[in-house]
């Protein structure tokens, strides 16, 4: 069956899955087992070891590829784990270009950890302007790393601009896809080389799982070479959380629906409050990015983030009142959440970095969920009148 010929809505529930041979089981059981007998030495089903492969990982791989419309899927432990090994691609001493807005454990990665192991060397860009990316560029330059929309800023970044700079210069291209998703942007199309994923967010989208991806466009040395590192590091996801993660894929375009819609009219509803100083949502025309938004993505998501008046004080009050949205790190789950980055998620970047682009005290960050949207209205407008108390 091609499968590649369906709506993203049908290969979310289809691709990679079938009713199991041996029992005619409609959803794809959980192969809980470490090793797989083999008939002679050397002769076996197709599977010899669960770290190498597992059938119910397997499943989640190729449902995951199909949806990226790529070539070939891997799918680790976590989202770190899945960038700890796309890192491992490069030899030592090399340097990349990366966002300056990146989600902070990814900006830790690179520099406390492999800067340290790797001899890594990166430089950090608003990656907007190409002159400024190829003036960047040297000898040992192997890889650019992109985010869109950026974590907390919502920066959105053009990403055919990107890939065809990569490209231009032979760079390794690499979109983190998480805060989009398939559904709303599919980079690979657009000619990157790799997508990331913490499908601990969205794609999975029940905060039940950790777990990550990388998805590559072509099947090449490069994927070779990545599912040559996924074996030779051992970050995999197990088979219960690739059961998990295929059973969460099902409704994921249901649910960015469902979120975007929610995150629509809060935004509308923050931006036209006194007691926001500024909301930024790729769905509002006073985003800065806008017209790029409108162009490159399918819908606006479930991710805002608005500067409350006052400070520090002012943001802790408001998130403390929250009743229905909870006081969390994380995103992309049913259930909405709030939080404060530069306290929580993106403790790691330096104060004075933070400043630099633009995580101020009173940055507050919601990962809208597909509650009913006048209940979050309630608990937002609730939270906000701390002044009256
Ligand atoms: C959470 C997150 C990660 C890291 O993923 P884990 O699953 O927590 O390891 C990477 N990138 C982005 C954009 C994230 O939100």
């Amino acid at each position: 069956m091609n499968q590649n010929k369906f709506g993203i809505r049908t290969r979310a529930i289809h691709s990679g899955q079938g009713p199991d041979p041996h029992t005619g089981a409609v959803m794809t059981p959980i192969y809980a087992t470490s090793t797989f007998a083999q008939e002679s030495p050397g002769v076996t089903k197709g599977y010899e070891y669960s770290r190498s492969g597992n059938p119910t990982r397997t499943a989640l791989e190729s449902c995951l590829t199909s949806m990226e419309e790529g070539a070939s899927g891997y799918a680790f432990a976590s989202g770190l784990a899945a960038e700890t090994c796309l890192l491992e691609l490069l030899p030592k001493d090399s340097h990349i270009i990366a966002l300056d807005d990146l989600y902070g454990g990814t900006f830790r990665l690179l520099d406390k950890v492999k800067r340290i192991s790797s001899g890594l060397e990166i430089t950090f860009l608003d990656l907007k302007n190409p002159k400024a990316i190829s003036s960047a560029i040297q000898k040992n330059t192997k890889m650019i790393w992109v985010e869109t929309p950026s974590n907390p800023l919502l920066k959105i970044i053009d990403l055919e601009m990107i890939a065809e700079t990569a490209k231009k210069h032979g760079l390794i291209s690499v979109c983190d896809n998480t805060f989009a998703t398939p559904i709303l942007q599919r980079p690979l199309t657009l000619g990157f080389d790799v997508v990331v994923h913490s499908a601990t967010k969205y794609l999975n989208g029940h905060s039940d799982i950790i777990a990550g991806a990388l998805i590559t466009r072509e099947k090449n040395e490069l994927s070779d070479r990545i599912g040559f590192l996924q074996n030779a590091t051992g970050a995999i996801l197990s088979p219960f959380d690739s059961f998990l993660l295929l059973r969460g894929l099902k409704t994921l375009p249901l649910r960015m629906g469902a979120h975007t819609a929610n995150a629509t009219e809060i935004a509308h509803f923050l931006e036209a409050d006194s007691r926001i100083e500024r909301v930024i949502y790729p769905g509002l025309s006073s985003h800065p990015d806008y017209q790029l938004a409108q162009k490159q993505m399918e819908m606006a998501g479930g991710m805002i983030t608005f500067f409350i008046k006052g400070g520090i004080e002012e943001s802790k009050l408001f998130l403390q009142r929250l009743k229905l949205f909870s006081l969390a790190e994380s995103l992309g789950g049913v259930e909405s959440l709030a939080e404060h980055p530069a306290i929580m998620t993106h403790a790691s970047i330096p104060a004075e970095m933070r400043k630099k682009i633009g995580i101020e005290d009173n940055l507050i960050r919601l990962s809208v969920g597909i509650e009913d949207v006048q209940d979050l209205k309630d608990d937002i407008s609730a939270a906000l009148d701390f002044k009256n108390k």
